[in-house]
């Protein structure tokens, strides 16, 4: 057996996109597949306005900028979490204050979060671990309390929704409210790297704001800081410099790429979900036994099967694990390592231990996800793993 941890998934159309915007001779950013793209997700998921940019680090770099940190200001961020999403906020200049994660799975703990708020905390950056939601309404009246900004790193989370079981009062009936992940903050970022659901060839993001006050802003710093976008729409004469911005946008070719993906996303959803279903239900049996646990998604969210993890009761079980998956050709990968305890913020962190972030960081496995993989390999998988866990 010889299976990679991630591949790269083609749809057939991307290089035919490509051929068609490069000899439509527009080849820089914002043109037509851009607009496409941007249009597919404010139509398909309600987003009031998305801006396509060059990486999901990018659209975070631009929500942070949006904020309008002082120094001094601070952030709640997972410490369980890519660095990108502290990254964004420290270059603005804010302090970052890590949270910890849930016992139940990887996901910003919302019941410790108000603990955290000093009257210098501006902004609230959840992150939707492997594409699940995290408790949203209890995050989103935190922030209405002490008026915070909301930033949804969503870089995982393309499809998946936040659920709200709404019960309706005069009978028995109830009605579900499912809202996409990246609607509910007042800003959310989406990555469209390689290795996430689908993806602008290789790498690309996603800015998205719901908040209208962010609009006019998001799309000047998008274009280096131009009010370039007013002066196509006519609404002023000349276009010039008024504010801080950068290169944010994607070349068209990044965009036409991703478009062949968005015609494709039905499918693309529908087979990662058969997938991680079938590891689901082969590997029940098995963690009943006690040797892992199986990701736990709560009732208040859906699955995207951007990922399928395992947890393991300690590191040395878990390194067994990798080692013994790899003899036998099958590459699992641990996550991440604690943002709080890295080389780069140790020294700047208050020192609070945040011990469940600590768990997955020595415990998470993540186990192959992607769309060419087949049923009949994640059938195999789950063999080895069975035979790896009788030596548990
Ligand atoms: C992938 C990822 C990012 C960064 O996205 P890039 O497109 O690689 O810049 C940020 N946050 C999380 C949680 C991610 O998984």
């Amino acid at each position: 057996m010889n299976i990679p941890f991630n591949k790269p998934h083609l749809t057939g159309k991307e290089v035919h996109y490509m051929y068609q915007a490069v000899y439509d001779g527009k080849l820089s950013g914002n043109g037509q597949f851009t607009k496409q793209c941007q249009q597919f997700f404010q139509d398909r998921y309600g987003f009031k306005k998305c801006l396509l940019t060059t990486s999901g680090t990018d659209a975070l770099e631009m929500c942070a900028m949006l904020c309008d940190l002082k120094p001094g200001d601070e952030v709640i961020v997972p410490s369980y979490t890519f660095v990108s999403t502290a990254l964004a906020f420290l270059r603005e200049g804010a302090k970052v204050v890590f949270a910890d994660s849930m016992k139940r799975n990887p996901n910003l703990d919302a019941e410790t979060l108000e603990a955290l708020i000093t009257p210098r905390t501006k902004v609230i950056a959840p992150v939707h671990y492997a594409g699940v939601a995290c408790d949203m309404d209890a995050i989103m009246a935190v922030a209405e309390k002490h008026n915070l900004i909301v930033v949804e790193d969503a870089a995982q989370a393309l499809d998946s929704y936040y659920i709200k079981i709404l019960a309706n009062g005069d009978d028995s009936q109830t009605k579900v409210n499912k809202r996409p992940l990246g609607s509910v903050g007042h800003l959310g970022a989406m990555s469209f790297h390689e290795t996430k659901n689908i993806t602008a060839g290789g790498e690309g993001g996603l800015l998205i704001v719901n908040d209208e006050r962010f609009i006019r802003r998001a799309e000047i710093l998008w274009e280096k800081g131009t009010n370039r976008a007013e002066f196509f729409r006519g609404a002023v004469n000349k276009y010039g410099w008024v504010d801080m911005g950068s290169s944010f946008l994607p070349a068209e070719i990044n965009a036409a790429f991703l478009w062949a993906q968005l015609e494709n996303i039905d499918d693309i959803q529908t087979k990662r979900t058969l997938l991680w279903n079938k590891y689901y239900k082969l590997l029940k049996p098995l963690a009943d036994e006690g040797c892992f646990n199986l990701p736990d998604i709560p009732s208040y969210a859906t699955n995207n099967a951007h990922m399928f993890y395992l947890t393991f009761p300690n590191l040395e079980k878990r390194s067994a694990f990798i080692q013994y998956m790899k003899e036998n050709g099958v590459l699992t990968v641990f996550h991440y390592l604690a943002l709080h305890t890295s080389k780069y913020y140790e020294d700047k962190h208050d020192g609070r231990v945040l011990p469940e972030c600590d768990r997955y960081a020595d415990t998470l496995v993540r186990l192959p996800m992607y769309y060419d993989l087949e049923v009949e390999q994640v059938e195999e998988i789950c063999k080895l793993i069975s035979m790896f866990v009788r030596t548990c």
